[in-house]
């Protein structure tokens, strides 16, 4: 028996608002996809926001789609699917961390025949906390090994963000540090000289009460078996290979079973909406990983199922992964028109043109720094710094 979670554990809306989580923003970016017809009729919505059910089915050999419950905006369910072996389950993206999403995971794992103990393997595809937050529990009651990209690292795992001395010995786990590494990084600006919208200060309230038991519970997973691409694992009774595809995050793992084609796709490529890309990150050009990881996606032969994070399992992953291409080569574009009228805009300036006004914001500022900066590895754009903030000038 493990201690109890208090009910000062942050919400999932809280945690995604200060995680960088994306999917708020999926919404938009389906918007924009669906261009002016979206505002004539009602929006239908999109099937990644669809609540959660209580159906389990099995959508591969071996493979079982369950869905729990996630609130955040534009998101209605995360899937978590249970891969059965002679050993017992493994289980891809076990939901948020928290009492309400344990309690769905373990009802559906009743549902469809198992109990935690059954447990063997937890499969992380990416940092974000709707696809990790019940894998330490499930280490703690069951021993389960802990699968992710050798990357993996969440924004509490804050050393190459930070250069505070500490650094280096900073307990993730401990919600003191925690909170200390959370508050130092967001002081700090954006790279683009953007504020940061971070925890409102009730939030960090909460997070310091919670403390002890509960962040010991849901705490950021340290992976027991980090992989590289290329890579297999034996999971389902069979191997399955590891693809590193970074852009959504640079840990983003995909898992390839090429015996009857499935491919595990995480948030990476999801069937009708775009995952955000973060500017925010130490890689110089986060888009172009993207653009390679989802060319990978497209170029995959003999793919008979992909199984989002996210929304239903569909069979068209080259054509889905072109077509989230032509999306950002389209918003590419509009920043290129925009060059004339911004000569020497701030990301601030390029986001007013890419994004509808409700979508302003950190997450659009980011995403909108992560097109520049292509464009700048390009040599399309110049950017120097003036008085504190990034500035694009066009080259030629
Ligand atoms: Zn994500
Ligand atoms: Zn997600």
């Amino acid at each position: 028996m493990i201690g109890r979670a208090t009910s000062e554990v942050a919400t999932p809306a809280e945690a995604g608002t200060f995680m960088q989580h994306d999917h708020d923003h999926h919404d938009h970016h389906a918007a924009h996809v669906a261009g002016a017809d979206e505002s004539a009729a009602p929006r239908k919505p999109k099937q990644e926001q669809e609540d959660a059910s209580i159906e389990v089915s099995e959508v591969a050999p071996g493979v079982v789609r369950t869905q729990l419950p996630i609130s955040m905006p534009g998101l209605g369910h995360v899937n978590c699917y249970v891969l059965e072996d002679e050993r017992g389950i493994a289980v891809v993206d076990p939901g948020l961390p928290g009492e309400d999403s344990w309690g769905h995971l373990v009802d559906r794992l009743a549902r469809a025949g198992y109990v935690v103990d059954d447990v063997h393997t937890v499969v992380i595809t990416h940092s974000h906390p709707d696809h990790f937050g019940g894998a330490m529990r499930l280490h703690h009651e069951t021993g389960a090994e802990i699968v992710t990209h050798e990357t993996f690292r969440t924004i509490f795992d804050t050393s190459d963000l930070d250069d505070h001395e500490d650094s280096e010995e900073l307990d993730v786990n401990s919600a003191d540090d925690r909170n200390a590494a959370m508050e130092r990084y967001f002081a700090k600006p954006s790279p683009w000289g953007g504020r940061r919208a971070g925890p409102s200060p009730e939030f960090m309230e909460r997070m310091r009460k919670a403390g002890g038991s509960a962040g010991s519970i849901f705490a950021t997973p340290r992976p027991t078996q980090p992989l590289v691409d290329g890579q297999t694992i034996k999971l389902a009774r069979r191997e399955w290979v590891a693809m590193h595809t970074p852009g959504h995050t640079y840990d983003h793992l995909c898992l390839y079973d090429p015996e009857f084609g499935v491919v595990l796709t995480g948030d990476h490529v999801l069937p009708s909406i775009t995952p955000h890309i973060s500017g925010l990150t130490p890689q110089a050009d986060p888009l172009a990983q993207f653009f390679d990881s989802l060319r990978r996606m497209a170029a995959m032969a003999d793919v008979s199922i992909a199984l989002p994070a996210h929304g239903h399992p569909f069979e068209d992953l080259g054509g889905r992964a072109e077509h989230i291409i032509e999306h950002h080569e389209e918003r590419l574009d509009v920043i290129r028109d925009a060059r004339a009228d911004l000569p020497n805009g701030t990301v601030a300036d390029f986001m007013r043109v890419l994004f509808k006004e409700r979508s302003w914001g950190e997450m659009a500022e980011s995403e909108t720094y992560a097109h520049l900066e292509h464009l700048r590895e390009l040599g399309e754009l110049q950017r120097h710094v003036d008085d504190g903030f990034a500035r694009y000038i066009p080259i030629g």
